[in-house]
């Protein structure tokens, strides 16, 4: 399972947004608030910036964002173009009905890396059946669940109490307790809450 295994916060600093990548410590203590300045030695030159530029950036920000690699990036965007709709929403929709992402919208983890680990170690279920896949699409109705072995986990427990302070999409059921989260309705691009321009994206893969 190939991942970004680099310093977390300069990939903030290099977007020059907060993307929420460590979880608790995004809230209490955020690298950026302190060092809102890009990554590097020297200071960045004020130069015109490139159409190019501006579309590689957004296109950055949204993988680093979900914590996917180019490849499934782009084999994303593919599925998009493919699927009736407005290509960019089309886009955030299957990123944002990814497994992992469910896991961390849900409020199970604190962040999506924690969301993939979990998954990838086997402690989720889809519909009752495991799931060692972040990257699997999740669909109107499928019930997200921790798995009964791993629920008396310490680390569950702590989840429990943030998974009750976490705001909740429209289109999660979320039912802290019980460990589950049902997706009610696939979400439509007005639902979800993401800072990315996709019309950039689009324009990105389109060259
Ligand atoms: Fe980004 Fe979180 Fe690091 Fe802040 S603490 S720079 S939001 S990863």
């Amino acid at each position: 399972m190939a991942r970004y295994k680099g310093p977390v916060c300069r990939q903030c600093r290099r977007e020059g947004v907060k993307l929420y990548l460590k979880g608790e410590k995004c809230i209490t203590k955020c690298t950026i608030e302190r060092r809102p300045s890009p990554p590097g030695m020297h200071q960045q030159r004020r130069r015109k910036v490139s159409d190019f530029a501006l579309q590689l950036r957004e296109k950055q920000k949204a993988r680093r964002m979900y914590g996917v690699l180019e490849r499934q990036m782009k084999n994303t965007f593919d599925k998009a173009s493919e699927t009736k709709g407005a290509t960019g929403d089309q886009l955030v929709i299957l990123l944002e009905t990814r497994l992992d992402n469910v896991v961390y919208r849900s409020g199970f983890a604190k962040s999506r890396a924690q969301a993939r680990q979990l998954v990838a170690h086997g402690h989720i279920a889809v519909n009752g059946r495991m799931s060692r896949t972040p990257s699997r699409s999740v669909r109107a109705g499928d019930v997200v669940a921790i798995r009964d072995a791993s629920r008396g986990l310490q680390y569950f427990k702590d989840a429990l109490a943030w998974a009750k302070t976490q705001p909740r999409p429209g289109w999660l059921e979320v039912e802290p307790d019980a460990f589950t989260a049902r997706m009610v309705t696939t979400p439509t691009r007005d639902q979800i809450e993401t800072q990315v321009n996709t019309q950039l994206i689009v324009e990105h893969y389109s060259r």
